[in-house]
């Protein structure tokens, strides 16, 4: 439990820099429509206020999550502690012109991702038609190393600058993120404590006819292969040499439930929110499905979704 009085203390200050709230419940900002109570809570508008907010925060030893789209995370129903920063900051600046051709763009890690790449298709810049139909922000494609349809955020990512709790800042380069399949540098616990606050990315310039029929086509698999509703996205990642829905299929678990969470019949790596579902309904059919695929095939599901908050 944090302290109240550091609460209290630490709200003063924050409101300063933007309104905070008080146990404001994370289920309103998560896509999974689940999530307990945040301590305080706050809204950063741009990528200057919150390096301010994130650095004020844990210069009084408050921990912080900086929530994105709330779209790869199971929050517990006991909420998180600290500060939850909801990161709304999204300028958008270029095209910049390089030398090689490609247009440069500076985007700040709140940028809605999918909007941002429907966006420059439509303005005919070629590079993230894969990405149209990816909710999150720029900042959890960093962290995920988003990807779809053969592409991936590090085939168009140039540099992130990265900002540390005391506010030291450094930019950089995909290679530095390590970014790989639905991981980087952030999920291996290496940048710990440190938060995205823009990005920069390379397209090129190119016909937007072609690119938006390549978007169509993607719309219209997507379509045809996710649930609508309340949902995470894909719950595991592929294991190597296997496809995770698959092996929840052969498990016998498609359109299996618990509570109000339901594996998907749709896509059995898509667990759903079918209404009144809690995180431990949730966590309950993850582990379910672990058990049962480890069990059956002997090959160990890894998370893609992060667990946030208390779940023991
Ligand atoms: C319907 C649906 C379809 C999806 N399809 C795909 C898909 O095709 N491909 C794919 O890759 N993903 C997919 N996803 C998963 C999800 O959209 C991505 O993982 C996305 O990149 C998460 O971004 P977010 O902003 O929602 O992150 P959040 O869920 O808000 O946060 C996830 C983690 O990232 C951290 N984080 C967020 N922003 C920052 C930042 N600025 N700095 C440091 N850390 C940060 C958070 O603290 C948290 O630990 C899908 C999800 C849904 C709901």
């Amino acid at each position: 439990m944090t302290a109240p009085s550091l609460l209290d203390a630490t709200m003063a200050a924050l409101a300063a820099i933007a309104p905070v709230r008080r146990d404001e419940p994370i289920s309103r900002h998560t896509t999974f429509g689940i999530g307990g109570p945040a301590d305080l809570y706050t809204k950063a508008t741009s990528a200057e206020q919150l390096r301010r907010i994130f650095v004020l925060a844990r210069s009084r030893g408050l921990p912080v999550f900086v929530l994105g789209s709330g779209s790869n995370i199971l929050v517990s129903d006991r909420g998180v502690r600290g500060l939850v920063i909801e990161n709304d900051a999204k300028a958008v600046s270029g095209p910049f012109p390089q030398p090689s051709g490609a247009a440069r763009f500076t985007v700040e890690s709140g940028a809605s991702f999918a909007g941002l790449a429907r966006r420059l298709c439509r303005e005919g810049f070629a590079g993230l038609e894969w990405a149209t139909g990816i909710p999150g922000t720029l900042g959890g494609a960093v962290v995920y190393n988003a990807g779809a349809y053969g592409g991936q955020l590090a085939d168009v990512l140039v540099t992130a600058s990265i900002v540390d709790a005391h506010g030291t800042q450094a930019e950089l380069t995909a290679v530095d993120l390590g970014l790989a399949y639905r991981s980087s540098a952030f999920t291996r616990g290496l940048l710990h404590d440190r938060l995205v606050l823009t990005t920069t990315i390379d397209l090129s310039p190119a016909d937007a006819g072609g690119i938006l029929a390549t978007v169509a086509a993607h719309d219209a698999k997507r379509l045809a292969a996710q649930p609508r509703g309340r949902n995470a996205g894909s719950i595991f990642k592929n294991p190597p040499g296997h496809v995770a829905w698959q092996l929840i299929d052969a498990a016998g678990l498609r359109g299996a439930r618990h509570g109000g969470a339901e594996i998907s019949a749709k896509h059995t790596n898509f667990f759903s929110n079918t209404g009144q579902a809690t995180a431990a309904d949730v966590k309950a059919l993850i582990d379910l499905a672990q058990a049962r695929v480890r069990e059956q095939f002997g090959i160990e599901l890894q998370r893609e979704v992060q667990l946030v908050g208390d779940f023991d």
